[in-house]
């Protein structure tokens, strides 16, 4: 899963990708809203923390450019204490949740679990897909109650495929998924990537889908 923030506050910034990245997400950061629209218009995230108050272009234009556009992805905004008149614009203008600064970290990535499930129809924190569990909030996958040991990239694209159960799914959509913007790209690497998980998953879980890309066999 990859989020965009979109924060001018430096240290904020900084916390908020951290926080981010120490739950197997992968993060871009802008620091105004001239680059943060730019690129949540441009690049295929799964979710937006979007700041209101930014340099350049103010979050609540940023978001509403984005959803004149078209875009419906999951936008988590930053609001500012008593400011309730600009939580009221933000939903107006297509928010899916906001939190009030200053916020706690646990709340924010709980917030964006959850927008990301019900983006993807999921009810709950926990993904199942056979014998495989992915629980989201420990960011830990198992097989049959027993902890898979993966490394990040490997999380994150078996992450990638749970949230997409049974879907097609590219190289090229994984590669966009599963790495930053600033990260040298090889969609080649995702190959490697789902030959390592296959070895630690049962047969037959993740399918090839001949010149299309791979599948998660729901039927399992
Ligand atoms: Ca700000």
């Amino acid at each position: 899963m990859r989020i965009l923030v979109v924060e001018d506050e430096p240290t904020l910034a900084a916390q908020l990708a951290e926080g981010i990245k120490s739950v197997g997400y992968v993060v871009d950061v802008a620091h105004n809203g001239v680059d943060g629209h730019f690129m949540g218009e441009t690049q295929p995230y799964d979710a937006i923390v979007l700041d209101i108050g930014l340099p350049q272009m103010d979050g609540i234009t940023v978001l509403k450019k984005w959803r004149a556009s078209g875009r419906t992805l999951p936008v988590l905004i930053l609001t500012a204490r008593d400011t309730w008149r600009e939580k009221v614009a933000g939903i107006d203008a297509g928010a899916d949740d906001y939190l009030t600064k200053p916020f706690h970290m646990e709340e924010l990535l709980a917030r964006l679990r959850a927008l990301i499930r019900r983006a993807g129809g999921h009810a709950s924190t926990e993904f199942v897909c056979g014998p495989l569990t992915l629980d989201t909030r420990s960011s830990r996958a198992s097989v049959d109650g027993t902890a898979l040991t993966l490394t990040s990239h490997e999380y994150r694209v078996l992450a990638y495929l749970m949230h997409h159960p049974g879907e097609i799914v590219s190289r090229a959509e994984l590669t966009e998924h599963i790495y930053a913007q600033d990260f040298d790209r090889d969609s080649n690497t995702v190959e490697v990537f789902i030959a390592r998980l296959r070895k630690k998953l049962p047969p037959g879980l993740i399918e090839t889908v001949r010149g299309l890309g791979y599948r998660l066999n729901k039927a399992q």
